[in-house]
């Protein structure tokens, strides 16, 4: 047979391609074999009938925590992201230089693919949901962290710190993010950077950013985040999006529905959204954020962009993941979207409701099923 699998009859939508087309999608040896509007069923091993539901690249967490067994808050990926459509995750620097080589090891035998960003304080998140993890500063590695970045490319896609009084003391915020864009500059990675409750202004974090960094938590509703006391996006903060700075939401525990609303009315749209997610209740999850961005008033196809070929692009996989063109690796995600009124709580109890609820079906991983949820 010249198929492994089959998915037949869904709602193919690929904003990298921008295709939105009801088709049949075929997988063989781990790729994207074929998509066409009908494929014989005879040519499959296994046919799915995934008629009126929806089809799209597997999705991309551009920000969680994985590092099981390194870091006290953190998810087992296997456990969650198979059925949150999700086939990549980037962890956002639960490891450090010191903790790094751990997390390659489980990275390896996990069955979601697995990316990071590796943390300037030597010891990373292990233990950070409890202890800053740069008081003392000495924790602070630049050689290690480049050292890491620089031999393991394949994994690493660059810097992470965080700023704020549950990271860094006040008076040393400036010379941690100083000393990341210097270790990034030397390892010729981007670096990202947590915001929220930083003693450092956003003005001042920005200027440090070049094209390529990365803002995390761009939706904080806590001081120091994208917007003047006014409720107005920050000058600054037009001109870091102008000059390429990324900004990712890392739902998390610090967004704010209030935040978002008024950073997209006024023509904001962050670049990717993600959830932060860690095992610390309530657990938004990937599809959880999306509903949120729906409710938001996003577009379908403005979301799914934004956790399919946008992080795809950042993690350098362009044209292989977060895509489901012909060649690409067979990663595919189907949803069901529930239409109804879901009520959706951000971290200051504010209220937005949604209209629909995008609700994970199945997902393939290298052209293989790796989580059935409810078929007809
Ligand atoms: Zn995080």
């Amino acid at each position: 047979m010249r198929y492994e699998l089959l998915l037949a009859g869904g709602e193919l939508l690929d904003p990298g391609q921008g295709i939105r087309d009801t088709v049949d999608i075929a997988f063989a040896a781990g790729k994207v074999a074929a998509v066409e509007k009908q494929i014989p069923p005879s040519e499959a091993e296994r046919v799915i009938d995934v008629s009126g539901r929806l089809v799209t690249p597997g999705l991309i967490d551009f920000h969680a925590h994985v590092y099981w067994w390194g870091k006290r808050i953190a998810i087992n990926p296997d456990q969650v992201c198979p059925r949150t459509g999700v086939t990549t995750v980037v962890d956002g620097g639960s490891a450090g230089s010191a903790t790094f080589a751990g997390l390659r090891e489980y990275a390896k035998q996990a069955q979601t693919r697995i990316l990071c960003f590796v943390h300037l304080s030597a010891i990373g998140l292990a233990y950070s949901h409890n202890v800053p993890e740069l008081v003392p500063m000495d924790y602070a590695s630049p050689k290690g962290a480049a050292r890491v970045a620089e031999l393991y490319k394949d994994m690493v896609l660059g810097i992470k710190v965080r700023l704020g009084e549950r990271a860094v003391a006040r008076e040393n915020e400036l010379q941690a993010l100083r000393l990341a864009k210097e270790t990034g500059v030397a390892a010729k990675v981007p670096i990202m950077v947590h915001i929220g409750n930083s003693a450092t202004t956003m003005p001042e974090i920005l200027s440090v950013l070049e094209r390529g960094d990365i803002i995390t938590h761009c939706f904080t509703g806590r001081a120091n985040g994208i917007l003047d006391q006014q409720g107005r996006v920050l000058p600054e903060v037009w001109q870091a999006v102008e000059r390429g700075v990324i900004f990712d939401v890392g739902y998390g525990h610090t967004a704010s529905h209030q935040v978002a609303k008024a950073a997209l009315e006024q023509g904001f749209l962050p670049d990717v959204l993600s959830t932060d997610l860690t095992n610390v209740p309530p657990m938004i999850d990937l599809p959880a954020v999306t509903t949120t961005f729906l409710a938001y008033g996003l577009s379908l196809e403005e979301v799914l962009r934004r956790v399919t070929v946008i992080p795809a692009r950042l993690i350098g996989k362009e044209g292989m993941l977060g895509t489901l063109r012909v060649g690409a690796i067979g990663d595919t995600a189907v949803f069901d979207l529930i239409a109804g009124e879901f009520r959706l709580k951000d971290n200051f109890d504010n209220v937005v409701t949604a209209g629909h609820r995008i609700t994970p079906v199945l997902t393939v991983k290298d052209g293989k099923i790796i989580w059935e949820g409810g078929q007809k």
